[in-house]
């Protein structure tokens, strides 16, 4: 008899006043006991609606089934034949709008908290169950790999196990991409990303850091004289827009790249850091994602005493995930909504004083299909700040494009391919974030995967 109530088993939090002093993580993960219970509230319904909500298709309730008996190893091993991080998707992916939106449950109460089991799986299999994968018998084929983001470990993993000698470029001095230089330690502790990159290493990854392919090597050098047969590029989408606005360039105006970069990969956050970050007391973030609310709770972390985040539409248009907005608003930051910057406003001294926005209204729907934000008449007004952190959007860096003959790609920047991932080069594939802009964890993940298959179907046709 399944568990009938309407809602999840709640997931384990620090308290606000607790957790956002420090960079420790904010949830603190199932139980064996409440991951049995909640897996009671699955209706093991034959059609999987689920499942058709989940980028890679995790066979979610044959894991859930596992859970609900106590066989924890056997539900890891359903969730990790279509995903390699599930450690990492348990806790980022937007799962209210995935799997979770399609959810039975969901129609009478809350959806089952398949993000909460998933990573609950994951994080229960890293701490019981030894790495000991054997290194896969080697193929004679070189693959090379550029970024180390969830693209390109998802690819870097597939081919791997096919058994290519495959070499991963990172042009950062660490692996993992916005899993490590952008998502903060207290959503995505850092020990879990280097575990995944480990356990590639185990199964015979050469990871080269430092290495910016189009400064150090161009794709072409790789290929022609390095003897790589085939390459997939997952560089991302990490060149920072900014809004125009007269201000940007004054003291105290940070990209949330930036800003994010400093603060996880350089660990500003640490009294020792030798890489240490000037953040305001009154700081404001522009823009409602994901990147918005990490800037702003990392902000709050770092001391700032006012955050704001000024985000042009309402609060029902937010593309942020639903429990970071939850969490921001428990931790005291304050949401301006309907409220756009027109000018960063200077200081004596060519720093930050203010922001100057105007009040927005929703119009008629446009492209994306949401309402369409228009300015208010006459309705200036100014947020006192000494710190100000643009989180508008990222596009594909031009690098590889500018260095690689004949590879094509759309007027934002993204590599053209095709379903497979294949590009306009012969040998050369490409996913995640490079090829469609920011977007998400486990879309990365899946065209990676996608472009390994058809990696190694081009090198048998070959
Ligand atoms: P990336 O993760 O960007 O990795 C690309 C890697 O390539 C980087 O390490 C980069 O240094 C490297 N690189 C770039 N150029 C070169 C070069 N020329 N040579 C060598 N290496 C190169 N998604 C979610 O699903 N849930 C979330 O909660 C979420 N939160 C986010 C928070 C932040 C702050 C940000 C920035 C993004 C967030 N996202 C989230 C989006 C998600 O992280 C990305 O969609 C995903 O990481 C894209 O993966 P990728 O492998 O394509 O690129
Ligand atoms: Fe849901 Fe993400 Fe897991 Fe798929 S990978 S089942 S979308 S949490
Ligand atoms: Fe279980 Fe919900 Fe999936 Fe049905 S839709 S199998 S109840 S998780």
């Amino acid at each position: 008899m399944a568990n009938m109530s309407l809602h999840k088993v709640p997931m384990p939090t620090r308290p606000p006043e607790v957790r956002s002093g420090d960079f420790l993580e904010v949830t603190t993960g199932y139980t064996a006991e409440q991951a049995v219970e909640e897996a009671g509230r699955c209706l093991q319904c034959k059609n999987k609606p689920c499942t058709g909500g989940c980028p890679v298709q995790v066979d979610i309730p044959a894991f859930i089934a596992e859970v609900a008996k106590g066989d924890f190893a056997a539900a890891y091993a359903v969730i990790s034949r279509t995903s390699s991080l599930p450690a990492v998707c348990g806790r980022v992916c937007p799962q209210e709008t995935q799997c979770e939106s399609r959810c039975v449950r969901g129609v009478k109460g809350e959806p089952v908290a398949i993000g909460r089991l998933e990573r609950f799986v994951a994080d229960w299999y890293n701490e019981q169950v030894q790495n000991t994968a054997a290194h896969p018998i080697h193929n004679g084929h070189r693959a090379a790999v550029i970024g180390s983001g969830p693209a390109g470990l998802a690819c870097a993993g597939d081919l791997l196990r096919m058994g290519y000698d495959v070499t991963m470029f990172e042009a950062l001095h660490l692996a993992g991409g916005v899993l490590v230089y952008g998502i903060p330690e207290f959503r995505l502790p850092k020990a879990i990303v280097q575990q995944e990159i480990c356990r590639l290493q185990a199964l015979g990854l050469h990871l080269e850091t430092n290495a910016v392919i189009g400064r150090v090597m161009s794709i072409d050098e790789l290929m022609e004289q390095q003897g790589f047969e085939t390459v997939f590029i997952g560089t991302g989408a990490g060149l920072p827009r900014f809004m125009g606005i007269p201000g940007e360039n004054l003291g105290g105006v940070y990209s949330a790249n930036e800003f994010l970069t400093r603060v996880n990969l350089m660990k500003a956050y640490l009294p020792e850091s030798a890489t240490p970050i000037h953040c305001g007391k009154r700081v404001v973030v522009v823009g409602g994602g994901n990147v918005a609310m990490d800037a702003a709770r990392c902000a709050l972390r770092l001391g700032a005493e006012q955050v704001s985040v000024v985000y042009r539409r309402s609060a029902e248009e937010l593309p942020a995930r639903a429990e970071e907005v939850e969490h921001a608003i428990e931790e005291g930051v304050v949401f301006r909504f309907l409220s756009n910057p027109v000018e960063i406003v200077a200081n004596g001294h060519r720093c930050v004083a203010g922001v100057r926005c105007v009040e927005m209204e929703l119009g008629e729907a446009d492209a994306s299909g949401r309402r369409r934000p228009v300015v208010k008449a006459n309705s200036d007004f100014l947020i006192d700040a000494d710190t100000v952190i643009m989180a508008i959007g990222t596009s594909p860096n031009p690098l590889i494009k500018t260095t690689t003959e004949g590879l094509d790609t759309r007027s934002f920047g993204g590599i053209v391919t095709d379903e497979t991932g294949a590009t306009s080069r012969p040998g050369v594939f490409a996913g995640g974030d490079a090829v469609t802009g920011a977007a998400t964890v486990i879309l990365a993940m899946g065209a990676g995967k996608t472009a390994a298959a058809a990696m190694d179907k081009y090198m048998r046709q070959k």
